[in-house]
């Protein structure tokens, strides 16, 4: 086919079986010195430019200042863009000549949550947040993720010669929720626009800068809400007779639900059930008429969430069976499913950074939190997503050593180093974009 995702190795075979001479590979070790030549160039601006969004942090769907600055910048490198897809997110297009369309995303939103890293360009920033007003602060590293997308927008531009077809940039708000990847989609992503060959993105994380990671097919987990009210019937906490105990069953519950993990769940797979909220009553001495549980259910793959789903809400009804209580009302909300990298995507992509990073280059395991990348994979764009390091390497052992790991991310603390994450993030995602389309000239 002539689309991206055929294999590298497949393309291989059929030149040398049909005696064809192989397709000039991409020479990543030259492509690697003239991105970093370009970065250098670039960065004092880049700098200024996450600086300012470090500090000027917005949550999700208040995106409006930081899609405005994305906006500008792209603009200026000659992307034609759209504002206000999917609410606050953007879109912007740059066409040079025929060939695939590369997408590559990167997330708007921080977190409602106060900084606490005392770095001069800090956040003090405040929003409302579900009524009320908090701090916020790009403790996700978001702003990696922007200064990285403009840095290999800006570098993919000025290399222009060295690749034919459309770049796709995406800027999606509300990742923190989980609901901008679909607020996009629904807004017309993939109708209003060419829907991609390919899609990349990449998140931070807390392992040195300079090293990249990734992973073929499951990269993190999905994520589903669950939501139980146990009614039971209220009165004197003397008197338990007379009552249906809801706080006993809800208690029941959280322990017995465990066993849906250690008993019916396969030992060898990935799937937790956690209850973050337990509300019910108002004093010592009065037996509630409910408890409401809330929790949350992540998984690797779609069988065992099925499951998952099934012993949670049979032990929910069994627990109210046994107080002899009404059943128990059940929601469970699906969210989103599980980023899955593409085989093809990455076997082309790994190729060019096995050769620019070397033994930095390494596989990782899958994370068991969510990302809504997923969507656009759902939506049929075969994706690769991988991760790059924050940390001077030294600190991160001595760290570690010394038992106390570095702030990951979500920390009030976490305070990635700009300029070698964010070369790591440029050189990474340009040679990944460069790798599909090569793949795909070679493909034609
Ligand atoms: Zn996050
Ligand atoms: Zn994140």
């Amino acid at each position: 086919m002539t689309r991206l995702v055929k294999p590298l190795l497949a393309s291989v075979a059929l030149c040398s079986l049909l005696s064809l001479p192989a397709h000039a590979e991409l020479d990543v070790a030259k492509l690697k010195q003239s991105i970093e030549t370009s970065f250098e160039s670039d960065y004092p601006k880049l700098d200024a430019l996450y600086k300012d969004i470090h500090a000027h942090p917005e949550i999700a769907f208040q995106e409006a200042k930081t899609a405005a600055k994305l906006a500008a910048e792209m603009r200026a490198l000659g992307f034609e863009v759209t504002e206000k897809v999917g609410k606050t997110g953007l879109v912007a297009i740059y066409k040079n000549g025929d060939g695939p369309v590369i997408m590559v995303r990167t997330e708007l939103d921080a977190l409602p949550m106060e900084e606490k890293t005392g770095l001069p360009y800090a956040s003090r920033d405040k929003q409302t947040y579900n009524g009320r007003e908090t701090f916020v602060m790009h403790s996700c590293g978001h702003d990696i993720h922007m200064a990285s997308w403009v840095g290999t927008a800006k570098t993919l531009v000025g290399m222009k010669d060295q690749w034919h077809g459309t770049l796709m940039f995406i800027a999606q708000p509300a990742e923190e929720e989980v609901s901008g990847a679909k607020a996009m989609i629904d807004d017309g992503l993939f109708t209003r626009f060419p829907k991609p060959d390919a899609g990349f993105a990449l998140h931070d994380q807390p392992f040195p800068y300079g090293y990249v990671r990734y992973r073929v097919g499951v990269g993190s987990s999905s994520a589903d809400g669950l939501e139980i009210k146990f009614k039971g019937r209220g009165g004197h906490g003397a008197r338990p007779q007379a009552t249906i105990d809801p706080v006993m069953m809800a208690s029941r519950f959280v322990v017995d639900v465990q066993s849906v993990i250690s008993r019916e769940k396969d030992p060898t797979e990935f799937g937790v059930v956690s209850i973050g909220s337990l509300h019910a009553g108002t004093a010592g001495n009065i037996i509630p008429d409910e408890a409401v549980l809330l929790g949350t259910i992540r998984t690797f793959k779609p069988d065992v969430r099925a499951r998952m789903h099934d012993g949670i809400e049979r032990t929910a009804k069994a627990v109210a069976a046994m107080a002899n209580a009404p059943a128990p009302e059940i929601k469970i909300v699906e969210g989103v499913k599980a980023v899955i990298n593409d085989p093809a995507v990455v076997a082309t992509a790994e190729q060019a950074l096995k050769v620019a990073f070397g033994e930095k280059l390494s596989l990782t395991p899958a994370n068991t939190a969510s990302e809504d990348f997923s969507e656009f994979a759902g939506a049929g764009v075969p994706s690769m997503m991988f991760n790059i390091g924050v940390y001077a390497p030294e600190k991160w052992a001595a760290a570690n050593k010394s038992g106390t790991p570095l702030p990951d991310t979500h920390s009030p603390l976490f305070a990635p180093v700009p300029k070698p994450t964010i070369q790591t993030g440029v050189t990474a995602m340009t040679l990944a974009v460069l790798s599909a389309f090569d793949q795909s000239a070679k493909g034609r």
